[in-house]
C-alpha cells in the first residue's frame, strides 16, 4: 500500500483490533514530511469491498489501446526506450493477468478477506482526500473512497449514503 501523496510505502500500526496504517514519511526524522492521514484498516477493508460490489467484469477486461505511434517510435534515450519497452510488455501481459483476474473474480468472497485482495489487487494508493485507488492484476484501477461514515442514531430513519 503506497502514499499517493508522496510515493512512500504505508507503514502498519498494530494496536489490537485497531489496525492502522500511516505513511512512512510522516515523520522524518521527527519532522513532519508528509500530511496524509492516519487510516483505520477496517475504512480500507470496506473501501476493497464496495469496489469489489461495483465491478463491471466487461469493462475491466478491456484492453487498454496502445498509442500506435508510440509504438513506431525508436527512442534515442535509452531511459525512454527502456520505459517503452517496459510500456509494451506490459500490454502483453494484460490478457494473462485479465484471465487470472477473472478467474479469481468467479469466487468473490461476501465478507473481507486478506487474501483474496492480495490475489487481484497489485497495489493500493490513499490520497490525502480520503480516497483509495486500487490497481488490479491486469493494472485496471478503480477508487473507492474511505469516508468515514457517523454512527447512524437507531431511532432515526436511515439515510441514503452514497458509495
Ligand atoms: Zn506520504
Amino acid at each position: 500500500m503506497f502514499c499517493a501523496d508522496c510515493g512512500s510505502e504505508f507503514r502498519r500500526y498494530a494496536d489490537k483490533g485497531n489496525e492502522r496504517w500511516k505513511c512512512s514519511r510522516y515523520l522524518v526524522k521527527n519532522r513532519l514530511t508528509c500530511k496524509s492521514a492516519m487510516i483505520k484498516e477496517d475504512l480500507i477493508e470496506a473501501a476493497f469491498m464496495r469496489v469489489l460490489g461495483k465491478i463491471d467484469l466487461d469493462e475491466i477486461a478491456v484492453k487498454p489501446k496502445l498509442d500506435t505511434v508510440a509504438i513506431k517510435q525508436n527512442f534515442s534515450d535509452p531511459f525512454e526506450q527502456a520505459e517503452y519497452l517496459y510500456s509494451i510488455s506490459k500490454v502483453d501481459d494484460f490478457d494473462y493477468m485479465t484471465d487470472k483476474l477473472l478467474t479469481a473474480l468467479k469466487d468473490k468472497p461476501t465478507s473481507f478477506e486478506g487474501d483474496f485482495m492480495r490475489r487481484i489487487i497489485k497495489c493500493i494508493k490513499v490520497a490525502t482526500d480520503n480516497t483509495a485507488t486500487f490497481e488490479f492484476l491486469n493494472s485496471k484501477i478503480m477508487s473507492g473512497s474511505l469516508q468515514v461514515y457517523t454512527q447512524m442514531n437507531p431511532y432515526q430513519q436511515p439515510t441514503t449514503r452514497s458509495v
